[in-house]
Order: structure tokens, then sequence, then C-alpha cells
């Protein structure tokens, strides 16, 4: 393992999760939202996170920086930041699958919104903000740079934080008492955890 491939690998996780998701983005601009939180804060909260997993990283992929905080590179490092790397994609593609039509980036319902309760909801209620927080996770092993790689834990620890338990009202609001007894049987990210 090289630098220039752990700086590869952490591209094609990029570019993984983009082909994930596609499809499912293709077909959720399809349903119709019928019930919206989307609001000027939850755009700050994309943008942040779309900037500490992405903006950041990709730049220091690009041209280097900041390179003042450059720590030196080692291979055991990256090769488990591949391992979580991959771990994330097969995430993304289990959750991105067991929601379909139901995903939207934002706090959004959509016409015949349904429950997932299911496979890898049955364990934890946000499986894809595992699957980010791995993300992250995999993006602080792969690059060895102070700023980058806390940049993704900070920006979508703001995202996460800020929206999850507004996220768990709305669906309250919406499956009540099937919501809270899904609650009741599961953690949020991480199974017997939290
Ligand atoms: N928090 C979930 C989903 C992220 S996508 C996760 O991390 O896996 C965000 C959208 O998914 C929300 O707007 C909500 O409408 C929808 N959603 C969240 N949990 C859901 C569930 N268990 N079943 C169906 N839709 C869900």
């Amino acid at each position: 393992m090289t630098f220039t491939l752990a700086q590869a690998a952490f591209v094609l996780l990029v570019v993984g999760w983009y082909v994930i998701r596609f499809p499912y983005a293709r077909r959720a601009r399809r349903t119709p939202v019928v019930r919206s939180a989307r609001g000027p804060r939850e755009i700050a909260l994309l943008l942040v996170s779309l900037s500490g997993l992405g903006l950041v990283p990709l730049l220091y992929v690009a041209t280097g920086f900041p390179q003042f905080a450059e720590y030196p590179f080692r291979p055991v490092q990256a090769w488990l930041g591949v391992l979580v790397a991959l771990a994330s994609l097969v995430m993304f593609h289990l959750t991105h699958r067991a929601l379909s039509h139901n995903w939207s980036i934002s706090l959004e319902l959509r016409e015949r919104h349904m429950l997932v309760t299911e496979g890898i909801y049955g364990r934890v209620r946000h499986p894809m903000y595992t699957a980010f927080w791995l993300w992250a996770v995999a993006q602080e092993l792969l690059l060895p740079n102070w700023v980058v790689g806390f940049a993704g834990l900070v920006g979508f620890g703001i995202l996460f934080f800020g929206r999850v338990a507004r996220e768990e009202r709305m669906m309250l609001e919406s499956f009540g008492g099937e919501y809270r007894a899904y609650m009741s049987r599961t953690y949020r990210i991480i199974p017997l955890v939290y």
C-alpha cells in the first residue's frame, strides 16, 4: 500500500457511493414528497457534511492542501482504511436497497411511505448514518492529514447530531406507536451500544 493508492481508495469510496446512490436518487425524484422538514437548517447541515466528507478530502487529494497538517503515511493504517471503506459501501448498498423509494437526502416523507424495520433496519434505526460514520473513519485512516481526517468526523457529526432527533420526531409523528415500538427494540447506529 502506498500513499497514492490510499488516496485512490478514498476517491473510489466517493465514486462507489455515488454509483450506489444514483439510481435511488433518480427513483426518489419521481416519488412525490408528501411531508417535508427541509429548510435552511437542513440545507446548512447538508452543506457542512458535504464539505467535511467530500470537498475537503477531494481538495486534499487534488492539491495536497493543507500541507502543514500532514503526518507520516503508515501502510497498515491505510489497509485498515480500505476495509472500513468496503464496509461503508456494503452498508450503503444494503440501506439503499432496503429503503428504496422511501429514501430522501433530507427529512422528507414520500407518497406511499412505508416504515422499514426489517433486514439491516432490524438491527439499528439509522444504518445509512452508520455507513457515513464508517466513511468518516475510512477518510481518517486513508488520508494522513489531521485536518482532512477530522473534517469528515466533524462535518458528518454536525449533520448527524443536528438531525437524528428531529428525524425520529418526524417518524414518530407519522408512524406513531409503530415507530415507538421500533425505537424501543433498536439502537440508533451501533447494535447494543448506541
Ligand atoms: N436515518 C435513516 C435513513 C436516512 S435517509 C438511516 O440512517 O438509515 C432519510 C430519510 O429516510 C428520512 O427523511 C425518512 O423519511 C426516511 N426514513 C428514515 N428511517 C426510515 C425507516 N425506518 N423506514 C422508512 N423510511 C425511513
